[in-house]
């Protein structure tokens, strides 16, 4: 089981900012911008690679969330970034599907 699980579940406490029957949102512990949310699926996917088309509706919810959240934190215009990480080379570290929205300051690109 998985932190996330964990989270979901409330048998560990979350900073939470948005909850569904499909999607839950919370602080990340780690900041890296001074606004990291999480949003993640409350099914069990663990990432991307492993989605499948089956997952479409929770995909497609998950990232009009992040939007939502974007609007109800006022970065929606100055902008923000939505990242997803992949297995190894990706930087995942958390096997349970996420997506980092990361805003409050410049970007860079490429990332590390
Ligand atoms: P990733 O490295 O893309 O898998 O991202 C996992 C993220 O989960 C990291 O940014 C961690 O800081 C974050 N994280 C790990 N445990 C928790 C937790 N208990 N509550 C909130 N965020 C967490």
């Amino acid at each position: 089981m998985t932190i996330f699980q964990k989270i979901i579940d409330k048998e560990i406490p979350a900073n939470i900012v948005y909850e569904d029957e499909v999607a839950l949102a919370f602080h990340d512990v780690h900041p890296q911008a001074p606004l990291h949310i999480l949003v993640i699926p409350k099914k069990p996917i663990v990432n991307i690679a492993t989605a499948s088309v089956e997952d479409k509706s929770i995909l497609g919810h998950l990232m009009l969330v992040c939007a939502e959240i974007a609007r109800s934190e006022g970065v929606a215009e100055d902008g923000y970034r939505l990242i997803t990480n992949v297995n190894s080379w990706g930087g995942q570290s958390v096997y349970h599907l996420h997506i980092h929205l990361l805003a409050k300051r410049q970007m860079g690109w490429p990332p590390g």
